[in-house]
């Protein structure tokens, strides 16, 4: 489903897949991650050519996770990433594409790469900024002049977020709290909403660290309608095994 979310940026959803979406520019268009699937990346091209009548020019992957960056092989434009999106994907190997259920194929890593930020000018400017927590390469997209933030897995909505081994919660919580109040937040994963999206966000990862401290009780969790609204429970307590197996 298309839905728009300023006169140039539209999210292009998938039920609770990663999200991807297109920023249109002047001359092109640039696509924010790939999805997991290559024939979905093609649809999206195809759709990006007859609704803008332009093509896509520049791809952007947020951080490593399959779900984010797998549809890059069908891309034969520059991929900007942080650099540890790179070097997370140079150690992609058959057995990672194993333990996801995914036959192997070479995946296609990101050739632009920056380390804290790159600015990208088509018509309106766009800001890619390192925000690690969710993972150490994680990173969000600012387009000042729309008020539009795409988080990444930074930020999830509806379900609960994704944490992983590698995910750092005081970290995360300090990319949340230096975030730019934008009016339009576009989640890794979930519907889009208002600058509450980082809110809720923040109240969620702190409450994970508290509850690993020993500073919350995990009953307290049950009648908290930021944790019971969000669908998938299941995550939530994969997420806290991720942490305590760090
Ligand atoms: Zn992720």
């Amino acid at each position: 489903m298309v839905k728009k979310v300023t006169e140039n940026v539209y999210l292009i959803e998938h039920e609770e897949a990663a999200n991807n979406v297109i920023i249109i520019g002047k001359k092109g268009v640039v696509l924010v991650d790939t999805s997991l699937f290559p024939e979905k990346a093609k649809s999206i091209a195809k759709f990006v050519r007859e609704f803008t009548m332009k093509n896509i020019t520049l791809v952007f992957n947020t951080h490593y996770h399959p779900d984010h960056t797998f549809g890059n092989v069908v891309f034969d434009v520059p991929i900007l990433a942080h650099e540890l999106t790179r070097r997370k994907m140079e150690q992609f190997d058959s057995s990672y594409f194993r333990s996801l259920g995914i036959e192997y194929t070479e995946p296609k890593l990101p050739d632009v790469l920056f380390e804290d930020q790159f600015e990208y000018e088509d018509g309106l400017k766009i800001l890619f900024v390192h925000g690690p927590g969710h993972t150490p390469d994680s990173s969000y997209v600012y387009i000042p002049s729309e008020s539009v933030l795409i988080t990444g897995d930074t930020v999830i909505n509806d379900i609960h977020p994704e944490i992983v081994s590698d995910s750092n919660l005081n970290v995360w919580m300090k990319t949340l709290d230096t975030m730019p109040h934008a009016k339009h937040v576009i989640p890794g994963h979930g519907d889009f909403g208002s600058y509450e999206s980082i809110e809720k966000m923040r109240d969620y990862i702190e409450k994970i660290r508290k509850l690993m401290n020993g500073e919350l009780n995990p009953y307290e969790l049950e009648s908290d309608p930021n944790f019971i609204n969000r669908k998938h429970a299941e995550m939530l307590e994969w997420g806290i095994k991720n942490l305590m197996t760090e």
